[in-house]
């Protein structure tokens, strides 16, 4: 008999009970069209507060191909996709949202670009609509940032909607850092990655499980998961500060020398001494960012915990790991 390759869609869930029956239902119309290849979906409950979990056990009980793990608690969308990555067999993985941001339309021309030849096909966003025009400042210097000091070039407006070959997904697996940063790891990984570009939709369904203060921590994760460059910076800042202060130094005694000693020096006293406070802190700030990561890393607690699953038991065994 023919075998069809198999291409497993892996779905962070976090509290999308309204959204999981018409991501499916809107889903299966575009794998409908596909019939060169077989799908299967991994939806990962990622410790989900509402009837999320019920709604996978529904779904699966309706479609053969529907697989779930849910986790203990609520571990974050990169252990999810980690947790998917982790227990999928197909010879093609598919990672996208839940909500339908992700439009599956894009599946045959993502195919497209793996029969071309490609290891990764990886969406990028045309235009942010619904997002406020601060966020999509933000997301922009973020991305500029992240490419200047760091190794990973990814295109502004990246997003972790992509289909991948078996030996890249292997690759990623491999990569079992705690504090992750998705994004970072399929560029680093390296492969031929083709990239194309879709318009971005609005969620209609349900909301953004992020709030402002949980994107900056996730960009500073992507800053420091791949770059040293702010460590260096403080190296750089006390290299130039202690310069400037040498040169201060210098003018002063020649003053002293010539003019004798000024007494009222109390505002540059003072001045010198916050600024550099401030220097300090801030150093000790950036130096902490890191150790605080090393300290994580270096507990090596599990990525995620899975409470359960429907997934072959063969899968199931690596599901504690
Ligand atoms: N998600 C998750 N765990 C979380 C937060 C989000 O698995 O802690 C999932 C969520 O269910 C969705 C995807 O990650 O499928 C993207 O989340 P969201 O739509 O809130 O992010 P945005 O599109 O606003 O970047
Ligand atoms: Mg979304």
């Amino acid at each position: 008999m023919w075998i069809l390759k198999l291409i497993d869609i892996i779905v962070p869930c976090y509290n999308e009970e309204e959204v999981l029956p018409l991501f499916i239902e809107e889903t299966n119309k575009v794998i409908a069209t596909i019939p060169e290849y077989d799908f299967r979906y991994i939806f990962v409950d990622d410790g989900s507060k509402d009837r999320t979990l019920e709604v996978m056990r529904e779904l699966a009980a309706k479609f053969d191909n529907v697989k779930y793990i849910s986790f203990s608690r609520n571990f974050g969308k990169e252990s999810a996709m980690y947790a998917g990555l982790e227990n999928s067999t197909g010879d093609y993985v598919i990672v996208m949202d839940a909500d339908l941001q992700h439009p599956p339309a894009m599946f045959p021309k993502m195919i497209a670009g793996i029969e071309e030849g490609y290891d990764c096909c990886a969406l990028y966003r045309a235009k942010q609509k619904g997002e406020s025009k601060l966020r999509q400042l933000i997301s922009k210097m973020f991305f500029s940032f992240q490419n200047k000091i760091s190794d990973v070039k990814m295109p502004d407006g990246a997003v972790d909607y992509r289909i991948m070959t078996r030996q890249m997904v292997d690759s990623i697996v491999r990569l079992c850092e705690k504090q992750r940063f998705s994004k970072g790891l399929f560029c680093w990984v390296g492969y031929k990655t083709k990239w194309i570009e879709y318009q971005n939709v609005e969620r209609t369904v349900g909301k953004t499980k992020w709030s402002f203060w949980g994107l900056f921590k996730y960009a500073l994760d992507g800053i420091t998961s791949f770059s040293v460059t702010p460590l260096r910076c403080i190296a750089v800042l006390g290299f130039v500060i202690s310069a400037l202060a040498f040169i201060w130094i210098i003018i002063t005694l020649i003053q002293t020398l010539i003019m004798g000693i000024d007494v009222p020096g109390y505002v540059t006293t003072l001045c010198a001494v916050l600024f550099m406070g401030g220097i300090i802190e801030m150093s000790v700030g950036v130096l902490g960012e890191y150790i605080g990561r090393i300290y994580i890393e270096a507990k090596d607690r599990p990525i995620y915990i899975a409470a359960e699953t429907n997934l072959d038991d063969e899968n199931s065994e690596s599901l504690q790991a």
